[in-house]
């Protein structure tokens, strides 16, 4: 291959799902920092979103398996810290998977996915991992979990 074609490597980590967030992609939660075609080789740098997140390890496992299935085996995933992967860099699109998926998106009011209740108690620092923290909706009394902003 004389060129490599980088469009096409983007197209295929949208289908890397987040472990954590199936409904969203790698590239919808914007950790897939830059796609780069040099010396016969991908380098794909990847922002991690909390430092020592446990599922780093996973999606980078699983970013090399979509990649070698579809008989790409240049490449190198390399880990950048900066610039840092802040909540930002989540489109509104992604938010709304997110709220739809029953995750309250990162926001400064903590808004309750099901019934969009601003009316809400903190419950936990802590969800299923340490990017979310727990929280019960005072209106419809339901427990969700809220993607902590950063
Ligand atoms: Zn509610």
């Amino acid at each position: 291959m004389q060129s490599g074609n980088t469009k096409y490597v983007w197209e295929l980590l949208k289908t890397v799902p987040d472990p954590e967030i199936p409904v969203i992609s790698v590239v919808e939660l914007g950790v897939i920092h830059d796609v780069v075609f040099s010396n016969n080789n991908y380098l794909i740098t990847i922002t991690p979103t909390y430092s020592g997140c446990p599922a780093v390890k996973t999606f980078m496992d699983d970013i090399k398996t979509c990649l070698t299935e579809n008989d790409i085996n240049n490449f190198e995933l390399k880990i950048v810290y900066s610039p840092a992967w802040t909540t930002e860099w989540m489109t509104d699109a992604t938010k709304e998977k997110l709220r739809k998926y029953g995750i309250a998106p990162p926001s400064n009011i903590v808004i309750c996915p099901q019934c969009k209740s601003e009316n809400t108690t903190l419950i936990s620092e802590f969800g299923s991992t340490a990017c979310k923290s727990f929280f019960k909706c005072d209106e419809c009394l339901e427990p969700f979990e809220f993607f902590k902003c950063i």
